[in-house]
């Protein structure tokens, strides 16, 4: 148990509506009664309640009028007595509570700390913590969904029917080990064996979806190409116009490649601008088709954009054929105007690659544009599940490990292993499902997932 008390702004600092200094710890409730001036003393007051009254600084004059909400442990964010002081909004106000409560005893919190301790003191384990950062992240509503149904434990439970179902296991294999009678062996080999399977089995179950988890997630990433004018930077323009980029992405990134996420039917969607989209266009014929190659390399997908108002021209054709073996959508811009390109005249070039006809211009056909895009990468099905399946890389990683290791136990016992040798396999399987919940990970690996949070979580 943490024996100090730390403090934090909880809200965004800007000129919000209110701003709320969070405090937590053994002595937060201490802490914040010697700088609040109200009716009743907070040491007196119930769990779960809100108190009217002030801040105050040394001098006993008002900073703040505030609201204090006041939770006891065990049943809080935390698991430990947590304060929450609702202030005015303002940059000023909520930086000098702050201050206050610093100046009463308690310690300026980490990034993630609140968190941390919800996940030392046993309330939520890793994978709840780390789908809390995924929540703060979440980009779009699909993204939101299944980072709260981690939150709300459905992975942890699913890893600790599987842990649980391995330990009956490997106790029934130490039984074998001390008292190796013959018959014994048989049936708990029988029981290694099955048991193994329907391990096997309920990992594909978490891993079948966690592709598409893993898009929901973390988005994907899409260039445009195409040469000059056949409309890369209007399509763009329309896409942003229409859909509200939803973040321009981490502050302070070179001007050349611009970040901007767009929201596809639920799916997060970063266009990589490649630096000749909104430059002019010489530059984008001397980049030409080495540029877009490279650029293509680092994206998941690729929309090719065709002027369909002119013939096919040899730059066109050069394109097509680099998109042959990857994730693309050839589109046809220009559908407002007379159409020269037609589909059989691509599908000579190139089969099996969709085709989207639209008019950046008019910003008609765009839905094509998606729905294409959504059908690439999202089966219709995982809308309806039940949003249970694994998202996060390290997990997906861990549970493809834990499940090589069931593998060589089922290899073990066809090659006639001794139990004991099984017996390690299993363990390790056990103990690489556990670090996806956090029960058997270092130290340094916690402090760095807790690092990823924003301050005052
Ligand atoms: P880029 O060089 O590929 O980025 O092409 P731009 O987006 O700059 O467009 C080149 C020209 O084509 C501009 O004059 C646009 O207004 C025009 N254009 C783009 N899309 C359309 C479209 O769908 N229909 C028509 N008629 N013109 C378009
Ligand atoms: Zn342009």
């Amino acid at each position: 148990m943490n024996q100090d008390t730390i403090a934090a702004i909880a809200t965004a600092i800007g000129e919000g509506g209110i701003g709320i200094i969070r405090v937590s710890g053994i002595d937060a409730i201490h802490i914040v009664d010697k700088i609040f001036k109200g009716k009743v003393s907070l040491s007196t007051v119930e769990t779960h309640t809100i108190h009217y009254g002030k801040i105050t600084n040394q001098d006993n004059q008002m900073i703040d009028e505030v609201l204090v909400s006041v939770f006891k442990a065990p049943r809080t964010y935390t698991s430990e007595d947590v304060v929450e002081i609702n202030c005015h909004g303002g940059v000023l106000p909520v930086t000098k509570v702050l201050e206050r409560t610093i100046e009463a005893g308690a310690r300026l919190a980490e990034p993630g700390e609140f968190t941390k301790r919800a996940f030392l003191n046993g309330r939520i384990d890793l994978s709840q913590a780390e789908a809390i950062i995924d929540v703060i992240r979440s980009k779009t509503d699909l993204s939101l969904k299944a980072a709260m149904s981690q939150v709300q434990g459905k992975l942890s439970n699913d890893i600790a029917n599987l842990r649980n179902k391995m330990i009956e296991l490997m106790a029934h294999i130490e039984v074998t080990i001390d008292y190796p009678e013959h018959d014994v062996e048989e049936v708990t080999k029988d029981r290694v064996v099955n048991t193994s399977k329907e391990v096997v089995v309920e990992i594909d179950k978490l891993l079948e979806n966690s592709e598409q988890g893993k898009i929901i997630r973390d988005g994907i990433s899409a260039v445009i190409v195409g040469r000059p004018n056949v409309g890369k930077s209007s399509l763009l323009n329309a896409i942003l116009r229409e859909n509200r980029a939803i973040v321009t992405d981490i502050p302070g990134t070179t001007r050349d490649i611009l970040e901007e996420y767009i929201n596809v039917k639920g799916i997060p969607v970063r266009i990589i601008d490649t630096a000749g989209i909104r430059e002019t266009e010489d530059v984008v014929e001397k980049i030409g088709v080495e540029r877009s190659r490279k650029a293509m390399e680092d994206a998941d997908l690729t929309l090719l954009i065709l002027n369909a108002f002119e013939e096919l021209h040899e730059y066109d054709i050069e394109l097509l054929k680099a998109i042959e073996e990857k994730h693309a959508i050839i589109v046809l811009n220009k559908t407002d105007l007379p159409q020269k390109i037609s589909k059989d005249s691509i599908n000579s070039y190139l089969k099996n690659q969709p085709i989207v006809s639209l008019s950046a211009k008019e910003e008609e056909g765009i839905e094509d544009l998606y729905s294409e895009i959504e059908r690439i990468f999202l089966s219709g099905q995982i809308r309806q599940s039940d949003f249970s399946f694994v998202t996060n890389t390290r997990h997906i990683a861990l549970l493809k490990s834990a499940r090589a290791s069931v593998l060589d136990v089922l290899q073990g016992i066809e090659q006639d292993m001794p139990m004991d040798i099984l017996a390690i396999d299993l363990k390790t399987a056990w103990d690489t499902l556990g670090e996806v919940v956090g029960e058997t990970v270092s130290e340094g690996l916690i402090d760095q997932l807790f690092s990823q949070f924003c301050l005052g979580k």
